[in-house]
């Protein structure tokens, strides 16, 4: 379940209010005592919710993934990085969290209306052959001016479990490349152990290098870039917090290379974002509606350069109703 913001809350269930959360935020509800809810908040902290106080959307019953209506389908859309959580920056100060929000947006744009594809070109068309999805949520919003937001891995992924999502996307853009490699970089990590996932990362991948190929760079790459998995040092578990605490499908996309000078100047073009956004849109409908394989599965090469936290930055707070 998830509850919109505007709402009143308590750090105890029937203690005297502590904030009012900003209209547009959402929450995933984990537990319940009496007429308070039990949310994870963006700094991945428990706040309580009187009921009255609160827009509920239901849990999604499970569908399953390839055999869905798209009115029918949840999608959660992760917009990577946020606020003092910055990832990565291109040379020429680009930063990931703002251009991952603008492509998180245009994919939840191109979600929420019906569109048609010229699946022979890949273009996302005007049309209604194929219906708007049945919910889409944001995982994070802009904060106010000068105060981005960042959102705590913990409630991200705990957002797209509690609704129900048949999948969740993660936007990022990558950096440190060690190519060769031929065409466009992009690396999609799926969950090790969900089939889903993995099928859901293989046609992320097609549909990156279909709609990145009209852009002529010389693109950055790993060597084993593709769709692939990553994980902890115990050779079992997920390495990527998100992707180990989601309860559903979910990939996390390093669509292209905000490290290389050429990529980061595609990254700062409208045109390329939506070519971003609409590869993401592309694979979400095959995913939800069709049981294409997907390809470019590679087999990853160790690595040990650590990943952040998950954690939000400690001075954290849920961005407050104005
Ligand atoms: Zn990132």
């Amino acid at each position: 379940m998830a509850a919109l913001g505007g709402m009143p809350y308590s750090s105890e269930p029937g203690s005297p209010t502590a904030g009012v959360a900003r209209q547009g935020l959402v929450f995933g509800v984990e537990e319940r005592s009496g007429d308070w809810f039990g949310l994870l908040d963006q700094c991945n902290t428990r706040l309580w919710a009187f009921s009255g106080g609160l827009a509920f959307v239901p849990r999604k019953e499970s569908g399953e993934p390839g055999r869905l209506q798209m009115d029918e389908a949840v999608v959660v859309i992760d917009p990577g990085h946020g606020g003092p959580n910055t990832g990565a920056t291109g040379s020429a100060g680009l930063e990931e969290p703002t251009v991952n929000l603008d492509i998180a947006r245009r994919t939840r744009d191109l979600l929420s209306e019906p569109r048609s594809i010229d699946w022979q070109t890949g273009l996302v068309l005007e049309g209604d052959t194929i219906p708007a999805v049945g919910t889409v949520w944001l995982t994070r919003v802009e904060g106010p001016p000068g105060a981005d937001i960042d959102s705590g891995l913990h409630y991200r992924a705990t957002l797209a479990t509690t609704a129900g999502a048949d999948a969740l996307v993660s936007i990022h853009n990558n950096a440190d490349p060690d190519g060769p490699f031929e065409g466009p970089g992009s690396e999609v990590f799926y969950q090790i152990a969900d089939e889903a996932s993995r099928r859901l990362a293989g046609l992320l991948v097609e549909e990156f290098r279909r709609g990145f190929a009209v852009f002529d760079v010389d693109w950055a790459a790993d060597t084993d870039a593709g769709a692939k998995y990553r994980l902890r040092s115990d050779g079992i578990r997920d390495y990527y917090g998100l992707l180990r605490r989601s309860g559903v499908p979910s990939v996390i996309a390093e669509g292209a290379f905000i490290s290389n000078p050429e990529e980061e100047d595609l990254l700062a073009t409208p045109e390329f974002r939506q070519a971003y956004a609409e590869a993401v849109y592309r694979a979400l409908v095959r995913f939800l509606t069709t049981q294409d394989p997907g390809s470019g599965f590679t087999e990853p090469y160790p690595r040990t350069l650590p990943a952040g936290s998950g954690a939000p930055a400690p001075e954290c707070v849920v961005p407050q109703q104005p």
